[in-house]
């Protein structure tokens, strides 16, 4: 599932792939993408209009479209862009925005095909002239804004019943932080998952903050290297029976709120 750093890769390439050409073309095949608006009406709005930039807060992205018209777009489970070089629909193709010129296309190629893909069919597209309860509804982005430690932790006192992990995953706390990141932000600053959220003091939240910008950072780092990147670059999560490289005890894995949590018994406490 695409967390923040893949949805921030996605935002650059978005922005590269649909320069700030007009749009050509639009077509959207399935119907639960947009609903309950149709297709065909969300298609013929964006048609005519220029792709300004491209937006992300947590794991929105948000097509800021000329004439007060924002795109709002979250990928959910397996939801992804990808280039098209030509008119043939790809594989679980869901919709295709063709705009005029837009950079890395083929030499001499005049449009630029881009369609979204979505094997399982849960991600949302969002048509709106104003900004949508689910964007607004967003905590902070750890990469785009400060995240002002005083205001989350009096935040976390509250959570009585919650753990730190699954406080993480609060995308009205922090916003783009899923099941991958939290668990490799807890292993960096070395904090059991299971901690109550309202006893996390404010020296042990500061270090979860660092985890989190250092994974977010080195995530980022490796997806830039594209297909050369690491197929399994995590350190805790999906280690279960593997070395902790900070001190040799073997990771176990756990259920924490329905989710799988990766950590190491020795060292996070
Ligand atoms: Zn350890």
């Amino acid at each position: 599932m695409p967390e923040l750093p893949e949805v921030e890769y996605t935002r650059q390439r978005l922005s590269t792939w649909l320069g700030r050409g007009p749009i050509l073309a639009c077509t959207i095949d399935d119907a639960r993408l947009v609903r309950p608006a149709r297709p065909s009406a969300v298609a013929a709005d964006l048609v005519g209009r220029t792709i300004t930039r491209v937006e992300r807060k947590g794991k929105w992205l948000r097509l800021v479209l000329g004439g007060n018209l924002s795109l709002f777009v979250h990928l959910a489970m397996t939801g992804w862009f990808e280039r098209a070089s030509s008119d043939e629909p790809l594989r679980h193709e869901r919709a295709r925005i063709t705009v005029r010129g837009g950079k890395g296309g083929k030499t001499g190629e005049k449009k630029s095909h881009v369609a979204y893909v979505d094997p399982r069919r849960w991600g949302r597209w969002i048509a709106s002239d104003s900004e949508i309860p689910a964007w607004t509804a967003l905590g902070p982005d750890p990469l785009r804004e400060k995240v002002a430690p005083d205001v989350l932790h009096a935040k976390l006192a509250r959570r009585k019943k919650q753990s730190i992990k699954e406080a993480l995953l609060d995308q009205s706390l922090l916003a783009g932080v899923g099941n991958i990141q939290a668990a490799e932000a807890l292993w960096k600053a070395a904090i059991d998952p299971r901690s109550p959220a309202a006893s996390i003091t404010p020296a042990e939240l500061r270090a979860i903050l660092r985890g989190i910008d250092w994974t977010i950072a080195r995530t980022l780092k490796d997806l830039a290297k594209g297909d050369a990147g690491e197929k399994d670059p995590w350190i805790a999560y999906g280690h279960k029976g593997l070395p902790c490289p900070r001190c040799g005890a073997h990771f176990v894995r756990i259920d924490l709120g329905g989710r799988t949590t990766t950590f190491c018994r020795a060292c996070q406490k």
